[in-house]
């Protein structure tokens, strides 16, 4: 048997993270990179990139920014030559990038619903193509971790309904996917937190002004009230079942997904 170290080990893989700099998508490049991977942070905000790759760097880990905006299919075929440019592979890809703007349906224009599906879905799209793409030349398989959301099984609170619908649409695109890339011993599997603290979580908190007819502060307290482990999640706590995707831990999976969500789809 392989020895635990060495299944957790990622030493010469290298991954790319999408909205790697804050939040959970941080606690993914923070546990793949104390792995042993070379990290790429694809991060819209180049300024915001650059500081968590500099974070990583700090603590003797491998990590890099490349300015991406996923929803820009010229912007993702850009990351994926520079990382293979640079690096020579792609092993892991951790679709994180995500957007949850809260709009009641009658607010939402066709142009709030058009951003939300161009991030979240299309975003998803693209870099898994253009991903796959390099990981099926280069006949060596490879990891694709989805962070899709309880609101891919559920829906938490209202105002989402174009959120769902992204993440319903992520979830249904991971399994086919799934399907298509496994015999090229590509394993595609999902990760779909509950509530968990980070910076764009803490924003709908604040969302000034409110959305007419949202009191977003309500709306939060009743969902952490409705959490079986009481509290919001942190972002390692998927940060570490994402490790476990990406690693030898996880070899016989593909086509499922991981809920942690401190128990709240059991209410
Ligand atoms: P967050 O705090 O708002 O951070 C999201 C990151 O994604 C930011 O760094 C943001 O950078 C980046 N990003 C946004 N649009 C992008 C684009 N077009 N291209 C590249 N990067 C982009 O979000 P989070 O709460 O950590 O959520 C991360 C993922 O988890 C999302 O997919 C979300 O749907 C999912 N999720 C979160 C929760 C939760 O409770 N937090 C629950 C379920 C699912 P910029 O600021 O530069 O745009």
């Amino acid at each position: 048997m392989e020895a635990l170290q060495n299944l957790l080990n990622l030493s010469g893989k290298t991954a790319i993270v999408t909205g790697g700099a804050v939040g959970i998508g941080y606690g993914i490049a923070y546990r793949l990179a104390e792995a042993g991977a070379n990290v790429i942070i694809a991060n819209r905000t180049e300024g915001e990139g650059m500081a968590a790759a500099e974070a990583l760097r700090k603590l003797g880990f491998r990590a890099k920014a490349i300015r991406t905006d996923v929803s820009d299919e010229e912007s993702v075929k850009n990351l994926v030559n520079a990382v293979v440019r640079d690096f020579g592979a792609i092993d892991i890809l951790v679709n994180n990038a995500g957007i949850y703007p809260e709009i009641p349906l009658l607010q939402m224009k066709a142009a709030d619903f058009d951003k939300v599906i161009a991030v979240n879905l299309r975003g998803v799209f693209l870099c898994t193509r253009y991903v796959a793409d390099e990981m099926i030349r280069r006949k060596a398989g490879g990891r694709i971790i989805n962070i899709t959301s309880i609101d891919a099984l559920h829906p938490s609170m209202v105002g989402l309904a174009h959120y769902d619908a992204s993440k319903h649409g992520v979830w249904g695109f991971t399994k086919n996917i799934a399907l298509e890339l496994a015999p090229h011993k590509i394993w595609v599997n999902a990760v779909a937190p509950g509530g968990i603290l980070t910076p764009g979580v803490q924003k709908l908190n604040q969302a000034m002004p409110p959305a007419p007819g949202m009191d977003m502060e309500k709306v939060m307290q009743a969902f952490i009230n409705n959490i079986p482990m009481g509290k919001l999640g942190d972002p390692d706590d998927i940060g570490k079942a994402v490790l476990f995707l990406a690693s030898e831990m996880s070899t016989y999976m593909t086509g499922s997904q991981i809920v942690i969500d401190g128990g709240i789809l059991l209410k």
